[in-house]
């Protein structure tokens, strides 16, 4: 039976009006579920925000607002199971995919709780936050000058794309929430199932704040023309998406708050000192397989581009290409005899994007493995399905530097092997969320970091003492800040107590050090 997901709007759960679009499973094509926003006054649910939860998180200390966190990452904890089983349906994700959006949610929920909890036992009863100390203004030692954070009394859009409905919506409100905002989140609509079944387990918990948390399935309508000076818009999708949203009249107009997380062309460069077949060569490996094959590609923060000195080019190709062979693409809730690696990407607008995509990069690059073809799964199934696909660039390829393919896919680059062409190929991309530099060689490594830092969110070092103990650097940490420069979106999430700082305003205040001592709660 097709699930109608309603809106969770002013307290309420509302259907909207006549049918709505389609949710499908990716492996099979079979509808799940329907959803639109037709009939819904987004007035209505901007008020009911800016009335209800404005006032019921700002009565809230950083203490309580942290037990909220930890009480819904206990809540997605114990309904873990049913979770990872929508997020299989309607995301096509392997149970390994699943578990690393629903799990990243719920582990950023509780980091966010760990956080809070720290900071109300620093704050107590305040949630001001002094930035840096007094500053001396005239020759009176009493006048100063103080920088003070405050929560901004308004309200938090926060729009998400299809491919973390779990972890993108929760990584979110969890900064949101610490920091005392309401939320109106608005999930990807293609694969809203598990958002929406996340905000039921919430709504009936009786754990949320009153207006704290909205949820729109369907079109955001006319809600972020609405926004005013003190509201927020985070936004995580594709770059043309990003950039007509935050060009939009309201938004200018009242200088609403925006962090736009988008398209990143993420790059791993293999040191000149990387022999084949070394513990670094297979580490590289590893990585580049992960990042293609884990969310069947679909992370934002997966490799897209990989540099291997030239002279390697072929040896590195011809190992990733044996690697793939492994991999069985197919439907991720097929019996376990089939052994599925790999399940399809989530609709078929992506699925025709990808192909589209790769056989742009083939026009200025040699095909290693893969297809550039729709790919026929293992066991029966019709189904969005992509081949990973390795493609190596010939000369002067530009496409590659330009175009993300969002699919389990990846381009090998030929480089001289230097730390300024590294750092120079790095930067090509025009601003990444994340990047890798794989070496022992100290002064390399210091010279990409020199050279790339700036147009990175965040770079790897992978050297071999750390080889087999380092994150995979797909992995978006709460502890470490989000968002990539330029065509990333300029954007920066997470980081800890970084992330509160897009909820607030910083004053400078001037007055008697006096009376900012009290304030700031110091006698
Ligand atoms: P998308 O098509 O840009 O959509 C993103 C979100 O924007 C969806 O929720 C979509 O809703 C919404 N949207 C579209 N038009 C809107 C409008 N006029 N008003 C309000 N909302 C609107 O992106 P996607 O295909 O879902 O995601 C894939 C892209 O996201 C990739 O390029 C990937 O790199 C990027 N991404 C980036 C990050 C990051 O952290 N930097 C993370 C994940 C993904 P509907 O679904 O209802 O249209």
């Amino acid at each position: 039976m097709t699930i109608r997901l309603s809106s969770y709007v002013c307290g309420n759960w509302n259907p909207g009006e006549g049918a709505g679009a389609p949710l499908y499973n990716p492996a099979t094509d079979a509808v799940l579920a329907e959803a639109t926003t037709r009939g819904i006054d987004m007035g209505a649910v901007l008020a009911h925000a800016r009335r209800e939860g404005v006032p019921a998180l700002g009565a809230l200390s950083f203490g309580q607002r942290a037990q909220l966190l930890k009480d819904l990452a206990k809540l997605f904890h114990t309904n873990r199971e049913e979770l990872l089983d929508l997020a299989q349906q309607n995301g096509g994700n392997t149970r390994g995919d699943a578990k690393f959006d629903v799990d990243g949610a719920i582990g950023t929920l509780a980091a966010y709780a760990e956080s809070g909890a720290k900071l109300g036992e620093r704050c107590g009863g305040r949630t001001a936050l002094a930035d840096g100390d007094f500053i001396q203004l005239t020759r009176s030692p009493r006048f100063v000058g103080q920088h003070l954070y405050q929560r901004r009394p308004g309200v938090a859009v926060q729009v998400n794309a299809f491919n973390f409905p779990a972890w993108g919506t929760f990584e979110k409100v969890a900064v949101a929430f610490l920091a005392g905002v309401p939320v109106i989140s608005k999930p990807a609509t293609a694969t809203a199932l598990l958002t929406w079944r996340m905000t039921e387990l919430m709504a009936a918990s009786g754990k949320l704040p009153a207006g704290a948390f909205q949820l729109i399935c369907g079109s955001a309508g006319d809600l972020l023309d609405r926004l005013g000076p003190m509201d927020h818009l985070a936004f995580t999708g594709s770059a043309a998406t990003g950039n007509m949203l935050r060009g939009g009249a309201a938004l200018l107009r009242n200088s609403v708050r925006v962090n736009v997380e988008a398209d990143s062309l993420n790059a791993l460069a293999l040191g000149p000192d990387v022999e084949e077949g070394s513990d670094l060569w297979q580490a590289a490996l590893r990585t580049v397989q992960t990042d293609m094959t884990q969310k069947t590609g679909q992370k934002c923060t997966a490799i897209r581009r990989v540099l291997v000195p030239a002279d390697r080019i072929g040896a590195f190709g011809e190992a990733l290409a044996d690697r793939l062979a492994s991999v069985k693409v197919g439907d991720p809730l097929a019996p376990a005899e089939q052994g599925v690696t790999m399940g399809p990407v989530a609709t078929k607008a992506q699925q025709r994007d990808v192909l589209a995509g790769l056989r742009k990069l083939a026009e200025e690059a040699d095909l290693i493995c893969g297809s550039l073809e729709a790919l026929e799964p293992c066991g029966a199934g019709v189904g969005c399905f992509v081949a990973p696909t390795v493609l190596a660039a010939r000369a002067g390829a530009q496409a590659v530097h330009d175009l993300e393919v969002f699919g389990p896919a990846c381009t090998l680059i030929g480089y001289g092997g230097g730390a300024a062409e590294a750092a120079e190929l790095l930067g090509r991309g025009q601003g990444s969320l994340v990047s890798t530099a794989v070496s022992d060689d100290r002064g390399w490594l210091e010279g990409v970091v020199t050279g790339a830092g700036p147009w990175l969110g965040r770079l790897q070092l992978l050297s071999s003492k750390i080889a087999d103990q380092a994150l995979a650097p797909g992995m978006v940490l709460p502890s470490l800040v989000h968002g990539g420069p330029g065509r990333a979106g300029g954007g920066e999430e997470l980081g800890g107590e970084r992330g509160l700082l897009f909820y607030m305003q910083r004053t400078a205040i001037q007055a008697d050090q006096v009376v900012l001592k009290k304030i700031l709660g110091m006698e």
